[in-house]
């Protein structure tokens, strides 16, 4: 008897099954509408990408990818067939080509392989001679032809390579895209924290840094939040200066972070020569005192940085967009400039930042593009919803209409004609596949908590009148079948049914 595994989801990824799916179905819907009523529309990337283009983007110092990212060597282009000619093989295969000529194939491979070839071409290759090929093939895997690869840990890289790919910049406009979809990052699972997650962001690229882009795309967030019924949010703002400000800010912070050494833990010291901005990132409750100390950035930033700054907080006043600025928000990721916002939700305990963004003017060009400005934000939805459960405001959302009890042969050809047509309609109808007692019928509608039962039984057939029965206050009323669409639909109108 073989051994019954029982295969359970990888660590930190899980099943999101009915009725929650509808519920993160309605969340991404709403995240359309609102971000699709600011006039952006939807990017669909790939799940994976060159591991580069995340080390360069995101910063190979960093959390992310130092230790989180899901990396993989592709198999390469080779193709295991059985060639014909060794020229076959070469120019085929660009992969193979390229490493023939950086002498990476050993030279006696090349030999056995000619031989055989040669036979094969012949027609005479020697019971030998196969396995010498396969041999050698097997031997071409295994070299590292492949490209290293890596599932997305985030996806603003993704943006601004699709961006640069498909010559964005010649649009008129900003670009303004969002993006929904699942990413990988090797954490330590723990509640609110996934190694599969789930992000709703945005981006804007394009000439302008305005702050009032800035401050709009603040605006769509929170309306968004709003419209989920994420309360009791509160939005953090922050400027982190820009190539010309930051960088002597980041060395008197070095400087004064090597003064205090001894008393940090040893990650803060370990980022003193790394990326000292991090230190301010800091939860830990013993250097809560010494950060507190540390200059800030704030009286660091230069002319340009600072009149951003305060321009992007009039911007929001305009709005009525209420914030708090937190000297410390630096962020995870290289690549910000400018400003950085995270915002928190009630109810979730350490891991409660439900969407963190910024500026990273300067990242496309990072990349090989032309010079370009961004902002962009990601939403993470495991988080969000979690908080909307745990502050009560899910909404009901519209389960199973009708539950269509029918019984008896005559009964079930009016029963497929009727399910149909509600569910033309647009309501929700479960057609029991085999046929049942009425009150075993029943029974399974109230447990699968439809609102109404619909009787068919040979009766109503012979008359062409049915009785509906609300499942909730057991009223019933007789209809005939127009009067019976009817009655579903007003009802469903009225978001009832
Ligand atoms: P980041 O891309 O790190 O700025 O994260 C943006 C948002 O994604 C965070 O505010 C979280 O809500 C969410 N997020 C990030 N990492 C995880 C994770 N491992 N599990 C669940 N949500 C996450």
């Amino acid at each position: 008897m073989p051994e019954r595994k029982q295969f359970r989801a990888i660590k930190g990824t899980r099943d999101i099954l009915p009725p929650d799916s509808a519920l993160w179905n309605w969340f991404e819907q709403t995240a359309r509408d609102v971000f699709e009523s600011y006039n952006f529309g939807e990017v669909r990337l790939p799940m994976f990408e060159e591991t580069e283009l995340f080390a360069r983007s995101i910063g190979v110092e960093t959390d992310v990818v130092s230790k989180e990212m899901y990396t993989f060597e592709d198999r390469g282009n080779i193709h295991v067939g059985f060639p014909e000619t060794i020229e076959e093989v070469l120019v085929s295969n660009e992969a193979v080509q390229a490493a023939w000529q950086a002498g990476r194939i050993p030279h006696t491979m090349d030999n056995e392989l000619r031989v055989n070839l040669i036979g094969h071409a012949c027609g005479s290759i020697s019971e030998e001679g196969a396995p010498a090929l396969l041999r050698f093939i097997s031997a071409l895997h295994a070299l590292d032809l492949g490209d290293s690869l890596t599932l997305r840990p985030e996806a603003t890289a993704s943006v601004c390579r699709a961006y640069i790919e498909h010559n964005l910049q010649a649009l008129p406009g900003n670009a303004k895209l969002y993006y929904i979809g699942p990413m990988f990052r090797r954490e330590r699972p723990q509640k609110g924290r996934y190694r599969q997650f789930y992000q709703i962001g945005a981006e804007v690229l394009g000439a302008s840094d305005a702050p009032a882009i800035d401050a709009e795309l603040l605006e769509m967030l929170l309306v968004f939040f709003h419209r989920v019924g994420l309360r009791r949010t509160t939005l953090y703002i922050n400027s982190i200066g820009d190539k010309n400000c930051r960088p002597a800010y980041v060395e008197l912070l070095r400087a004064e972070l090597q003064k205090v050494k001894d008393r940090l833990g040893p990650d803060s010291q370990r980022r003193i020569e790394t990326n000292p901005l991090r230190v301010l990132d800091s939860k830990i409750p013993e250097e809560q005192p010494i950060i507190e100390k540390l200059p800030r950035i704030s009286g660091h930033l230069c002319d340009d940085c600072r009149a951003h700054f305060s321009k992007l907080k009039d911007e929001l006043n305009l709005r009525g967009i209420e914030y708090v600025e937190n000297w410390r928000l630096v962020r995870g990721l290289d690549y910000y400039t400018r400003t950085t916002f995270e915002v928190t939700a009630a109810g979730l305990g350490s891991q409660n930042a439900v969407c963190g963004g910024g500026r990273y003017d300067g990242l496309v060009e990072l990349l090989g593009g032309p010079p370009t400005k961004g902002i962009g934000f990601a939403i993470g939805t495991d988080r969000s919803i979690l908080s909307i459960e745990e502050g009560g405001n899910a909404p009901k959302l519209a389960g199973l209409a009708v539950y269509v009890a029918w019984m008896g042969p005559a009964a079930y050809p009016a029963a497929v004609r009727i399910t149909r047509k509600l569910r033309e309609a647009g309501l929700t109808v479960e057609l029991p596949p085999e046929e049942m007692k009425f009150k075993k019928s029943l029974g399974l509608a109230d447990k699968l908590g439809a609102r109404y039962a619909l009787i068919i039984g040979e009766d109503e057939v012979a008359s062409a009148s049915y009785t509906l029965k609300n499942l909730a206050d057991a009223e019933q009323r007789k209809l005939s079948e127009n009067d019976l669409l009817e009655y579903l639909e007003s009802e469903r109108r009225g978001s009832r049914a």
